[in-house]
């Protein structure tokens, strides 16, 4: 992970390097590179990579999307119990203020865990259409390879 992606939750988040603000899965559109390299040419490695790929991403977002779960519940169960305790202030935005500030390491986690959703699904995207462009070129090959009715 670069330095750019672990900026402070709530943050103005802005690119290490050179400044532009980053995008919503904490990338440098200039500094970061646009696409991820996959080797596209038809080959049985590279559509055996693409496939655990696709299954490793799978399995990392299920486990993301379990973390967010988790950190909302932890969030929700904090709030509840502050606010049977009492939280302090001299008006309703007070008191919000105050509350966000004491659960301000549980609103930490549970952005951190929804940015880690965010990456986990582009990575699926990206391997999808990894499986996608070989999908597409064998379906190519066959269709050249194929007699054509009725003859040249
Ligand atoms: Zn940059």
């Amino acid at each position: 992970m670069s330095a750019a992606a672990v900026a402070p939750a709530g943050a103005e988040r802005e690119c290490q390097k050179c400044g532009r603000l980053l995008d919503e899965v904490g990338r440098c559109w200039v500094c970061a590179p646009a696409a991820p390299a996959v080797p596209l040419n038809l080959s049985m490695t590279n559509v055996q990579d693409a496939t655990c790929e696709c299954i490793r991403a799978t399995d990392a977002l299920a486990h993301c999307a379990q973390t967010e779960a988790e950190a909302r519940s932890t969030l929700d169960l904090a709030e509840a119990e502050a606010l049977i305790l009492g939280v302090d202030g001299r008006n309703e935005a007070e008191r919000k203020a105050a509350l966000r500030l004491r659960l301000r390491d549980e609103y930490a986690s549970l952005d951190a865990a929804t940015a880690a959703v965010r990456q986990a699904r582009r990575d699926l995207d990206v391997a999808r259409l990894w499986i996608d462009g070989l999908r597409y070129q064998l379906r190519l090959l066959e269709v050249h390879r194929a007699p054509r009715i009725g003859g040249e």
